[in-house]
């Protein structure tokens, strides 16, 4: 009887009602790729660098990471089977998926940088196309809407010091500037019409709140202090084995670079594994990993833990560092100083606000023995400077000057570049051992006046990338 009469007064209604609408819901982002850590590395394998970390964050911090590799490694060698370039890069791009699989990352992408095998990253971004792949970057920075970006440090140490690290670091740190600009790449953000449907994507700016990055510098301890330091010895509550563990289970499908090591590894015993890590010469990453801090968006200090919900791990004082190596050629008007790529870091840490990075005291690179070393130089000129100058090098004994040096007459331009080029010498490996780099000063004379010196310490190593 109550039913019926709700029924009857329902029909009287319904009339009435007929001309109110339900709001029709517009389409949201899509969840499903949005990520709390988005991690911007330069080759299948390199996330290698950040598991211990991402492992901890995933697991125990129940963060959403998602992963862009900039090339995809086809420069690489292979040690597993024969395929090599374009071949390997598809076999690469695999063995990543799969690496990032094992962490439970499926949010994975590719841009398309060529991995390019030198120390300077200038050549990576040359041979990348830089603008295509800084578009497509900024594009996965809004679809993803990280809170953090971390990235290989932009910067130059003596390491393995790749280009395509640096580069990728470049990348980031740019796409973390422009991502949240709505005219940075306009069309991105423009809302998509029913014409012309291919066109416009719909989505929003975005600006991520914190950037961090890690390093392939041979001395990580030199990072100490400039970021949060996270345990990877610590043992996961959730996954109950300790955090490098973790990572080693996840650098298993890089069968192609590190067959030997793969096949070393899980032959071995947890208690023989255990051991082994305990060795610091053995670990594969270093204990605590400092992840170096970059900049925020929100209030925070650069040795606070990334996430604000999470305790730090270690409390240290901020460290300042002095930005060194770069010219001063705004004020003078004749000056030399080093040029690309220090030249380039110097500017960007500036256009970046990116100051506090760490940065070599005396710039340093290191390079295989006997090969040429070149001391790229930026040469400046004010109207009514002089157009005469010498250029003239200072080596270690056992290397030689084989250009640049003289006297030389300036145009009549502002900005001048010259390269200096030195044979270094050979030296066999058992004297390699324990090297202390090797300093080279270039200086820069007018009349009786210095008007700068570019300074490069060289280690002198068995094997590393083209300069
Ligand atoms: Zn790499």
């Amino acid at each position: 009887m109550k039913q019926l009469a709700i029924f009857v007064f329902a029909l009287l209604l319904a009339p009435l009602n007929s001309g109110a609408q339900e709001a029709k819901p517009l389409p949201t982002a899509d969840e499903r790729y949005k990520a709390d850590i988005l991690l911007v590395v330069a080759h299948p394998d390199d996330e290698g660098a950040a598991t211990p970390y991402l492992a901890r964050a995933i697991y125990d911090e129940h963060k959403r990471v998602a992963v862009v590799f900039t090339t995809r490694g086809g420069s690489g060698g292979n040690d597993y089977s024969r395929e090599h370039g374009a071949a390997l890069a598809d076999i690469r791009e695999q063995e990543a998926r799969q690496a990032c699989a094992a962490l439970g990352i499926t949010n994975v992408w590719f841009l398309d940088g060529k991995d390019t095998a030198s120390q300077n990253l200038l050549n990576s971004l040359a041979n990348w196309g830089h603008g295509a792949n800084l578009e497509a970057l900024v594009r996965i920075v809004r679809l993803t809407r990280p809170e953090v970006i971390l990235s290989w440090l932009p910067g130059i140490f003596i390491g393995e010091n790749h280009g395509d690290h640096q580069a990728s670091g470049v990348l980031a740190t740019e796409a973390f500037d422009m991502a949240g600009d709505p005219v940075a790449f306009p069309a991105q953000v423009a809302g998509a019409s029913k014409r012309l449907e291919p066109y416009l994507e719909n989505l929003t700016p975005w600006q991520p709140k914190k950037i961090y990055f890690f390093s392939d510098a041979s001395d990580e301890k030199q990072f100490a202090g400039k970021g949060p330091a996270y345990s990877v010895k610590e043992i996961s509550p959730s996954q109950r084995k300790p955090y490098w563990r973790i990572a080693l289970d996840a650098a298993k499908p890089h069968l192609t670079q590190f067959p030997g090591e793969i096949h070393m590894l899980s032959k071995l015993s947890e208690e023989q594994l255990n051991a082994m890590m305990s060795d610091p010469t053995h670990m594969w990453w270093s204990e605590p990993m400092t992840l170096i801090f970059g900049k925020a968006t929100v209030p925070t200090q650069p040795w606070a833990a990334i996430f604000p919900d999470v305790e730090p791990r270690q409390k240290e004082p901020p460290v300042t560092v002095e930005v060194g190596g770069g010219p001063v050629y705004e004020t003078q008007t004749l000056s030399l100083a080093l040029g690309d790529p220090w030249n380039f870091y110097w500017k960007f840490r500036y256009a970046h606000k990116l100051t506090d990075l760490p940065v070599a005291r005396i710039p340093e690179i290191a390079v295989k023995e006997g090969s040429i070393v070149v001391v790229p130089l930026i040469i400046t000129r004010k109207p009514g400077g002089a157009r005469e100058i010498t250029v003239k090098a200072a080596v270690p004994s056992g290397w030689k000057v084989i250009s640049g040096e003289g006297k030389l007459l300036l145009p009549d331009e502002e900005i001048n570049y010259l390269r200096v080029e030195f044979q270094s010498p050979q030296i066999a490996d058992n004297e390699l051992k324990g090297r202390q780099p090797d300093s080279i000063v270039v200086s820069g004379i007018s009349g009786d006046k210095t008007i700068g010196q570019a300074e490069l310490r060289v280690l002198l190593r068995s094997s590393g990338l083209p300069q």
